[in-house]
């Protein structure tokens, strides 16, 4: 229960016969709440249900108000309308744990509290966290009181989604439908409970795809959609031909093609949500346009000896022949004037690459804003949703997972602060007896990696500093001088004590609260800086495309001043994020990958027992089950239940505390279920209350 729930009329006679029925099931199907069943788990035990349940395809389990989600990989029957008509309104334990109980709990909790809550989805790649996303925002665009004119936002909403998943996800080894950026959404509703309005803040799109991607992986989804689903016409106008083999771009992983995408009809969907969420018909043109440039830059070769540029240009490109300049020369101002130097092939190639990046990135940006215009928001209760990339880890990992590992350990560190640590620190503020449970804090890796001037950020940034004579190495060795001797941190000197197991000279290893990751130190002072050459910009500046003419304003400043860096651009939308977050009531979903094979029926055990830990859910529930599930000061709790006693109503003449007791013995409750703290009264599980006392609502 956690304290908050419930709008309904609690019907403990329902209750206990619901409780009593899984109590003879639970042979079969496993007990829905960790919490209500056996004095004491272990971690096979745990593991054992969530199996038994996964084989029944029942892939919710809570922890108290936690939801823990398996992915059944397979459809399953459970999302209509039937099943949110039925979870709405209802309280936890009537019904067997849903996406959409979580939902409806959250949304009436805000509705009864006039207060933000969000919703934390986190787990691996592949885990099922955009799918939860996507089936909470249906729960509140179908179930929420709806008028005409919301109908349109509750559209605008769902359509969101189709649009920003084909520019921001893209196919990897772990998920075909892999999220490359990460996302917040606030879903905002009026008093009566109507969804107004939302917005959505992005984070650190990965941009190196567009350019390059690793085997077995694509580009982003929009791409194949265009150039497999594109009308003719539209395809004849940008000059594309219906061939993804065609474009440098679009094959670097060798898998333009793969079986459970279809993006022909995927380009529908979004060419339909354009329409919707008010993009005009020329901004779809130049959006379009722009991706088309894209592939045609890509497909732009540079001549071995000479640097030539060997393009055809097409009508609708965003850029002309200016570009030619832009990408052989580079633009160097000297004493006081203004000269051309001819790039090397290597420069040339990575001039057009971080054209194409910052292209691709920034009109990412745009969409984002473009969608935000048409959502209206203003000011009201919201319920945040956080879908952000999971945890990752592949046979070669660089800049861009270790910015997304980064992002997990500040997001596992937030969990523990709102749950583990300030619940425990509860307790002992108000002076309760509490065996305390102990749990691993992974601040000590975020410090590792964000501290001032020693974290590892500090130390690239300060190497991004040193142009011309710091390299990738001289970073490793910088971090090998400066935090060699963390526990939690490994280089090739060191990885056989600490590991026993070896490293490249290369590489580096992290050891995260998920698991171990080698980072290959390649690419990391490039990536971080992100440069544009100043022509280049200048370039696009003169293009007659309206996103692009908005994505490079003339005003933005040339190079002289250094822009932040990549990686603390991303540090500081992160303490962003979690002050965004921290302001408001969380709600937890953690998602579980029962196999690495994406199939269905299959479940790992060494790999779901993984989870099970670094997730901390073991340390979850033993906080939960040893706790109180309820706590309120006392004066708010006698001023709301004093009528429940004689001795109370009307007025209560001691102290608040005193009157708490009095009104507590008078009700039965048994010393072990209550406990009194300096200002709080403790009560064990609410729901027993509730089984005894009908009247006893919890608000
Ligand atoms: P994540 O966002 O955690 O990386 P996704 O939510 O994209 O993972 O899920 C990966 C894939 O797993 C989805 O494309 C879908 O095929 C499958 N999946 C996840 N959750 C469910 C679910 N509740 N029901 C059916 N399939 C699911
Ligand atoms: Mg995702």
């Amino acid at each position: 229960f956690g304290g908050k729930q419930d709008t309904k009329e609690i019907d403990g006679k329902n209750m206990l016969r619901n409780m009593e029925a899984s109590l003879t099931a639970r042979d079969r199907v496993g007990i829905q709440d960790f919490v209500l069943l056996d004095a004491y788990m272990s971690e096979s035990a745990f593991l054992d249900n969530l199996r038994k349940r996964f084989h029944e395809n029942l892939i919710y389990t809570y922890i108290g108000t936690l939801l823990v989600s398996v992915n059944p990989y397979k459809e399953l029957n459970i999302y209509n309308k039937k099943q949110m008509d039925t979870y709405m309104g209802v309280n936890f334990f009537e019904l067997p744990p849903h996406i959409y109980a979580l939902a409806d709990n959250v949304f009436r909790t805000m509705l009864s509290e006039f207060n933000n809550h969000f919703i934390l989805i986190s787990g691996e790649s592949g885990a099922g966290k955009t799918e939860a996303s996507k089936k909470i925002l249906q729960f509140y665009a179908v179930s929420c009181p709806s008028t005409k004119l919301l109908n349109n936002v509750r559209d605008r909403l769902l359509l969101s989604n189709p649009v920003l998943e084909a520019f921001g996800n893209a196919k990897t080894l772990k998920n075909d439908n892999s999220s490359r950026f990460g996302k917040y959404m606030d879903i905002q509703f009026d008093h009566q409970g109507g969804a107004v309005g939302g917005h959505i803040l992005s984070y650190l799109l990965e941009k190196s795809r567009v350019v390059h991607q690793n085997h077995g992986e694509r580009n982003f989804h929009i791409f194949y959609q265009l150039v497999e689903g594109g009308e003719e016409e539209l395809l004849r106008w940008l000059g594309l031909e219906r061939n993804c083999q065609n474009y440098s771009y679009l094959v670097q992983g060798d898998c333009a093609k793969v079986s459970s995408i279809n993006d022909k009809s995927d380009w529908r969907t979004v060419r339909g949500a354009l329409s919707v969420i008010h993009f005009s018909e020329s901004d779809i043109e130049d959006l379009f346009g722009i991706i088309a440039s894209v592939l045609h830059l890509g497909n732009i070769k540079l001549n071995t000896s000479t640097c030539h540029f060997l393009m055809e240009t097409s009508r609708r490109l965003v850029f002309a022949c200016v570009l030619k300049q832009g990408l052989t020369h580079r633009k160097i101002e000297a004493k006081t004037e203004e000269v051309l130097s001819p790039f090397s092939v290597d420069h040339a190639v990575y001039a057009r690459d971080a054209l194409a990046k910052a292209i691709y990135g920034r009109t990412f940006n745009w969409l984002v804003n473009k969608i935000n215009e048409s959502l209206d928001f203003s000011r009201k209760t919201v319920i945040g949703l956080l879908d952000i990339y999971g945890f990752e880890v592949f046979y070669v990992n660089s800049f861009e997972q270790f910015c997304i590992n980064y992002c997990n350990e500040k997001l596992q560190q937030l969990f523990i602060q709102l749950t583990l640590k300030s619940e425990q620190e509860e307790y002992e503020m108000e002076g309760i007896e509490w065996e305390p449970v102990p749990f691993f804090n992974n601040k000590i890796i975020c410090d590792l990696v964000e501290e001032k001037h020693r974290g590892m950020i500090s130390l690239l940034d300060e190497e991004c500093l040193r142009p011309g004579e710091a390299t990738d190495l001289t970073f490793l060795e910088k971090l090998e001088e400066t935090i060699g001797g963390h526990p939690h941190f490994v280089t090739h000197k060191l990885a056989d004590i600490k590991t026993r197991k070896t490293l490249d000279r290369g590489d580096f290893r992290l050891l995260h609260y998920a698991g171990e990751v080698t980072y290959c130190v390649v690419g990391f002072l490039d990536k971080n800086n992100d440069l544009l050459y100043r022509n280049g910009k200048e370039v696009m500046r003169q293009s007659k495309n309206a996103i692009i003419k908005h994505c490079f304003p003339s005003s933005e400043p040339d190079s002289k001043k250094r822009p932040e860096t990549v990686v603390t651009q991303f540090k500081s939308s992160l303490v962003g994020l979690t002050e965004i977050l921290m302001s408001k009531e969380p709600w937890y979903v953690r998602c579980i990958k029962p196999n690495d094979a994406k199939q269905p029926g299959r479940f790992d055990d060494v790999l779901v027992r993984h989870q099970v830990k670094y997730l901390g859910l073991m340390e979850h529930l033993r906080v939960r089950r040893a706790g109180f599930a309820y706590r309120r000061k006392y004066e708010i709790f006698l001023q709301r239940y004093k009528a429940l006693c004689p001795d109370t109503w009307p007025h209560w003449k001691g102290t608040a505390a005193e009157g708490v007791r009095c009104l507590i013995q008078h009700l039965g409750y048994k010393p072990d279920e209550y406990k009194m703290g300096r200002t709080k009264i403790f009560i064990r599980h609410p729901r027993t209350l509730f089984a005894t006392e009908d009247t006893f609502q919890v608000c």
